[in-house]
């Protein structure tokens, strides 16, 4: 048997085949050159400086839209897909926001819902990490319940013309394309949106304690006049923004361990060193305790997105068992940033260790892609059959 990895209690690592587990090296590799050295200082300046080289670099490892077929993506499994997920968040949730922004929201949305002129246009580009994309679906007054949007699409001849205002959207201010999703006679219906038109704004949202290593911004639609091919022409209604949702929301069952991992990796390894009362707080039970539940935490929530990432790839998936994933995971990853943050004691506050950077992010994981209490009604109703949202 295999001496005991802290962070691999069940042995989880021999799950995963020789390519698995060469995309996770690949991209720890990529995180320690490029965004482990620096991602505390952007956090603390609030800040992504080069978004665009930097998505430029995660294009050229093929990680922007890594599990979708064809027009310049990897096409790589879900597996392979959450594994990297999972290794970017260990270094920071605004690095693996931008990843999954891009590759499961507004990429996703081309993809699957886009004419052919949309997917050669875009995808390509954004595969390589030259066009950057976002995906307005939230507003000022309608976050949980986008089907009460306000934003409008509008007829005018053949054209559209788009009137509204988004909020909280990750990307947009250094957005080339925003999927925008608004009401229309028919309905809601999605619209790719090139940010460089009149009438389209993103001032960035400053203030965030949370995801300061990302950009996130306001989009304002002020008469933005499209043509009629600007429309995404495979769907109508809620289900289109919320199929995306489901593509992303997968990827933070994965990314949220790394985040976890990195807190509970810092813990174990402080409580080995940090003496008091004459001995490593190890040694005492109050902290083994705290490890070895968070020990547990983690290897269960690990077996959940392996679990869930094998059925996503035969197929099986349904979005209920993904908002079962997005529950626990999140929640949990949070619980073990904030037990590790005590581990640490007053160090735990410091930006000097990762601790509270992860910790300080996951509230806005806990509530961005379905807030934990919307996936909690998602189960309700799948279990009474009684939906219990309004
Ligand atoms: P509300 O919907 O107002 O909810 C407030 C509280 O009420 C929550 O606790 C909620 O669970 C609870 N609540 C609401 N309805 C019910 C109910 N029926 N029963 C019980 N409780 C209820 N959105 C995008 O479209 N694109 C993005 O790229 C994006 N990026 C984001 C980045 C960050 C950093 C953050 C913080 C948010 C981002 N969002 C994005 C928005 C995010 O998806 C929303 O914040 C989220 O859906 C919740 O909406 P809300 O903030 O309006 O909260």
């Amino acid at each position: 048997p295999r001496t005991p990895d802290p962070l691999d209690l069940l042995d989880l690592d021999a799950l995963l085949s020789p390519e698995e587990r060469a995309v996770r090296d690949t991209v720890r590799r990529f995180c320690e050159e490029h965004t482990d050295p620096h991602i505390a200082e952007w956090f603390e300046a609030g800040e992504l400086p080069d978004a665009r080289g930097l998505a430029k670099r995660l294009g050229e490892l093929g990680l922007l839209g890594m599990h979708l077929e064809g027009y310049g993506c990897a096409g790589m499994s879900a597996v392979d897909y959450g594994i990297a997920c999972l290794e970017l968040e260990a270094c920071d949730s605004g690095v693996r926001s931008l990843v999954s922004v891009q590759g499961s929201l507004a990429m996703f949305a081309i993809w699957r819902f886009g004419s052919e002129e949309q997917k050669t246009t875009w995808l390509p580009r954004m595969a390589a990490g030259d066009a950057i994309g976002c995906f307005g679906l939230t507003e000022p007054d309608h976050g949980s319940d986008p089907g009460s949007m306000r934003t409008r699409a509008r007829r005018d001849g053949t054209d559209w013309v788009l009137d509204g205002r988004k909020m909280w959207i990750t990307n947009a201010p250094i957005a080339d394309v925003a999927v925008v999703w608004a009401q229309t006679d028919e309905g809601i219906r999605g619209f790719v949106v090139p940010t460089d038109l009149p009438g389209f704004s993103a001032p960035e949202i400053k203030h965030k304690m949370s995801l300061r290593a990302s950009l996130t911004g306001e989009i304002v639609l002020d008469g933005v006049r499209l043509p009629a091919d600007a429309v995404l022409p495979d769907v109508h209604g809620l289900k289109g923004p919320l199929s995306c949702l489901s593509e992303a929301r997968y990827g933070i069952i994965w990314g949220s361990l790394g985040a976890a991992r990195s807190a509970f990796a810092a813990a174990v390894s402080y409580s080995r060193e940090r003496e008091q009362f004459g001995k490593p707080i190890g040694g005492f039970q109050l902290t083994q305790a705290k490890l070895a539940d968070m020990a547990v935490e983690l290897g269960k929530g690990h077996l959940l997105a392996l679990h869930l990432g094998r059925m996503k790839d035969a197929g099986t998936l349904r979005p209920d068992q993904v908002s079962f994933g997005k529950l626990n995971n999140v929640r949990e990853a949070l619980e073990i940033c904030r037990t590790s943050r005590t581990i640490l004691g007053a160090n735990g506050i410091s930006l000097e260790y990762p601790v509270i950077r992860h910790m300080n992010n996951l509230e806005s994981v806990l509530t961005y892609e379905g807030t934990v209490e919307m996936h909690t009604l998602v189960l309700g109703q799948t279990l009474t059959g009684l939906a219990a949202y309004r």
